[in-house]
């Protein structure tokens, strides 16, 4: 499990950053435990847990956001799942800035899986740009690498 929060952070730490790159607000993770709760059961049948990301300017900030990340499944999904709830949040935040921004549109990327892997990628022509959400050094746990290929 804390292999699962570790993975998690660095998940959220990298779209952050990314996003932050491009105007998005300066937030950084502030905790990745396990969550507890009655709507998102820790332990599911299938073993698949929620982790619980918050991020936010600081701890005791109105700007604090929570976001999952689950484990269980293969890891570029989860990767795509969480990416994606951190930009819904960071966009309302900023009013509405493309983040990450696709070069040269003026429209955001979108996260998805290609190739088994993570990527923000154009959403209009998928031809036009794609760079990985997670830097190669960053690299998931063997139960969340899902896809042999
Ligand atoms: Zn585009």
């Amino acid at each position: 499990m804390a292999e699962a929060c570790e993975f998690a952070r660095a998940v959220a730490g990298a779209v952050l950053a990314r996003m932050a790159a491009d105007g998005g607000p300066r937030w950084t993770v502030l905790d990745a435990s396990p969550s507890e709760g009655s709507s998102t059961p820790p332990t599911a049948p299938s073993g698949v847990v929620h982790v619980r990301i918050t991020a936010g300017s600081a701890p005791s900030s109105p700007d604090v956001v929570a976001v999952y990340f689950t484990t269980g499944v293969p890891g570029a999904d989860a990767v795509v799942a969480t990416a994606s709830q951190l930009q819904d949040h960071a966009i309302e935040a900023t009013g509405g800035t493309p983040l990450p921004a696709c070069p040269g549109h003026g429209h955001p990327l979108t996260a998805r899986v290609l190739d088994g892997d993570a990527y923000w990628v154009c959403p209009h022509e998928p031809a036009h740009h794609r760079d990985r959400i997670l830097p190669l050094a960053v690299d998931a746990p063997a139960a969340q690498r899902g896809r042999a290929h």
